[in-house]
């Protein structure tokens, strides 16, 4: 068996809950981490680091009357409030905090949400519905992505040990949104500036890691596409070695509306 071959997806009861926002930073000027909490996160479990959840924004007051007892099927046909993926960026049971880190990028109803969020207000998530486990076998990893693929990224690192090696490359708005990134791996990162340089033409310069190599990429939709294809034929990357999604579309169609 191969080292990709050993990846592989857990499933996990999806549950509802409402959190409570217990506070509010401004991590960078577009980016809003929101820490939740309340006796509803007791128990939730995320065991992968691009783990995503559903998060709940009711858009009038019948999706709002609807928002606590929603039962999502393919048979519903009640309000649907809107529903966005996010990350689980830190996940404390003991001290009972949940971080999300929202990206701000101007109207949506996640984006606004996160804009005018403060400590009292609620929000309604569900799952994770499951977590891909990436076993460390790998030699290296390079990890492409936007600044809302970042909280994954960071979660990644942060459980990579010594002895790998780690290439990131994340397109920004500009340098004011350079998080610092923490791992205990040999890391390099690239920051690249969206009006100054071109994310597929750097992704085609990259010299990769040696080794055996577990490539992700995460960010807007169509790009993902091309940066899959880039690793596929340009750097001859084979399929298993590559996970790469669409997390956000610029032509404003959203998942789940
Ligand atoms: C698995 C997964 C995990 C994700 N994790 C995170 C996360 O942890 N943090 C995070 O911030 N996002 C994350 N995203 C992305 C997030 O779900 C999308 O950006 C989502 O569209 C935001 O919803 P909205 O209601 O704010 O805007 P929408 O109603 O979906 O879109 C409104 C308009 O904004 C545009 N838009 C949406 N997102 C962006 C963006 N990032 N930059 C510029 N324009 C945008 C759309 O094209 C549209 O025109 C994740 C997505 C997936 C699939």
């Amino acid at each position: 068996m191969n080292q990709a071959q050993a990846i592989h997806r857990v499933m996990h009861e999806i549950k509802r809950r409402r959190l409570e926002v217990l506070r509010v930073e401004q991590l960078t000027p577009r980016m809003r981490r929101i820490t939740l909490g309340g006796p509803e996160l007791a128990g939730f479990l995320s065991l992968g680091a691009d783990d995503h959840i559903k998060l709940f924004f009711a858009r009038n007051a019948e999706e709002e009357a609807a928002l606590g007892s929603l039962v999502l099927g393919r048979d519903h046909t009640g309000p649907k409030p809107a529903m966005r993926d996010y990350t689980p960026r830190r996940i404390d049971l003991e001290r009972g905090e949940l971080d999300i880190d929202f990206v701000i990028h101007g109207d949506g109803p996640a984006s606004t949400w996160a804009e005018h969020a403060k400590p009292g207000d609620h929000l309604h998530l569900g799952g994770p519905r499951s977590s891909l486990i990436v076993p460390d076998l790998f030699d290296s990893y390079l990890l492409i992505g936007d600044e809302t693929a970042l909280p994954a990224i960071a979660r990644r690192l942060e459980e990579l040990p010594a002895h790998r090696e780690a290439l990131v490359v994340v397109q920004i708005e500009d340098a004011a949104e350079r998080q610092p990134l923490h791992s205990a791996a040999s890391l390099q990162v690239v920051w690249v500036e969206r009006h100054q340089a071109d994310l597929a033409e750097v992704v085609k310069g990259l010299q990769l890691p040696a080794g055996e190599l577990w490539a992700w990429v995460a960010t807007e939709k169509g790009l993902a596409r091309q940066l899959r294809a880039l690793l596929l034929e340009h750097h001859s990357l084979a399929d298993e070695q590559i996970k790469a999604a669409g997390y956000w579309r610029a032509d404003g169609t959203a998942e789940d509306a």
